[in-house]
């Protein structure tokens, strides 16, 4: 069954003509080419938690769909810090796993009860395990199929980081003319799509990150100021550049190391938004201290969450892609990687020196 399964598709995956087929399909090499495509990928695993040392590079079994699942031929797989906290264990996970959680490619094979997918489709997704790998299986329903004009590696890029900028500016907090936002990290991956998105809506930004290379990165994308919170204290001048009033929504990707001063920098029923842990888990906070600061709002959110149903991640996806194509946001991928080197690419992310998005290239 696998077998025959190749054989059908290879011709469908690898572009060659018909005749090609025929010819190389009736030589010994080509079977044992097919069977090895068939059987065993690349993928980057990990067996137990720790620096990206324990990520190992490894020849596994390719899956196969089950009825409602498709496989994907990942042509390229997003980079993200939630990849990095499966890898340490702050996020904990029956291991092993292949490590990855965004991924774009073409439909190499579908489950038996799939019509609403072809072998040869163009498809991105994010939010299941297994993308840092040639091949990764994917439930039917996670999977968005690219519009003709958006490039793979665009939509490999836009998943994770386009949907979570998305969901933070459109439902969590609704992003207006009238709000001025305060975007830590404002020149990594997320933060440049947060910064786009709210000027889209209208909104005053001050972000912050380490360098000024960072900062002018940031300005390029709109950001209205920008304050370096490696030389001064960021909540004082959130406070300076607001008149003393402070900002209205903080989106914290940082988490330990801002968590007070982004507290700090609210006016009163303001929104702390702390989605991240860059920097280390927030610690616990009581309730009073919400209370002392101005009857502030507190949310944990997670992107899972707002995909959770097939329309929500379709809406969203949409949304994503057509803002892509009218020009109102850009992808900024700021290096890729081959499979191999996630490593290098892991240890790049985490050590602050990446702008914008990393892809790794099976
Ligand atoms: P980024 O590209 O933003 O990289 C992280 C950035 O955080 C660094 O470039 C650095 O920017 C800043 N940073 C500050 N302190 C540290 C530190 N001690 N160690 C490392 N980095 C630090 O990554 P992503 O865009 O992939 O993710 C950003 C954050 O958003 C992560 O925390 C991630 O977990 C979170 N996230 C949350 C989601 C959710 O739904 N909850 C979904 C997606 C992402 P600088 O040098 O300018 O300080």
């Amino acid at each position: 069954m696998a077998s025959r399964w190749a054989y059908e598709n290879w011709e469908k995956l690898n572009g060659w003509p018909s005749g090609a087929r025929r010819c190389q399909a009736s030589t010994l090499r080509t079977r044992i080419e097919l069977l090895e495509y068939r059987f065993a990928m690349k993928a980057i695993r990990i067996h137990e938690t720790g620096g990206p040392e324990v990520l190992t590079y490894e020849e596994v079994p390719t899956p196969e769909p089950g009825p409602s699942e498709a496989v994907v031929k990942i042509e390229a797989a997003g980079v993200n810090f939630i990849d990095i906290y499966f890898r340490t264990g702050l996020y904990p996970a029956e291991l092993p796993i292949t490590n990855g959680q965004e991924g774009a490619g073409i439909v190499s094979a579908v489950g038996s009860d799939l019509t609403s997918l072809q072998v040869g489709e163009r498809v991105a997704y994010t939010g299941v395990h297994g993308s840092y790998a040639e091949y990764a299986k994917v439930a039917a329903d996670r999977l968005v199929k690219i519009p003709d004009t958006i490039a793979t590696k665009t939509a490999a890029a836009a998943m994770l980081q386009g949907m979570t900028a998305h969901y933070l500016t459109r439902s969590t907090f609704t992003l207006g003319p009238d709000h001025t936002a305060l975007i830590h990290a404002c020149a990594g991956g997320v933060g440049l799509l947060l910064i786009e998105m709210a000027k889209k809506f209208g909104a005053r930004v001050i972000g912050t990150c380490s360098t000024s290379e960072k900062a002018a990165k940031a300005k390029a994308a709109g950001a209205d100021e920008v304050i370096l919170y490696t030389e001064q204290d960021f909540q004082k001048e959130c406070r300076r550049l607001t008149d003393g009033q402070g900002v209205d929504v903080v989106y914290d990707s940082v988490g330990q190391s801002t968590w007070t001063g982004s507290l700090d920098s609210l006016k009163p029923r303001g929104m702390m938004v702390t989605f991240g842990n860059a920097s280390g888990p927030v610690p616990p906070l009581a309730p009073l201290d919400l209370t002392k600061r101005g009857s502030l709002f507190l949310t944990r959110p997670s992107l899972f969450a707002y995909i959770s149903s097939r329309e929500d991640l379709m809406r969203r996806a949409s949304e994503i892609f057509q803002w892509i194509e009218d020009g109102d946001l850009h992808i900024h991928v700021g290096g890729e990687f081959p499979l191999s080197a996630a490593g290098e690419a892991q240890s790049q992310l985490a050590g602050r020196k990446t702008m914008g998005k990393l892809l790794l290239i099976p």
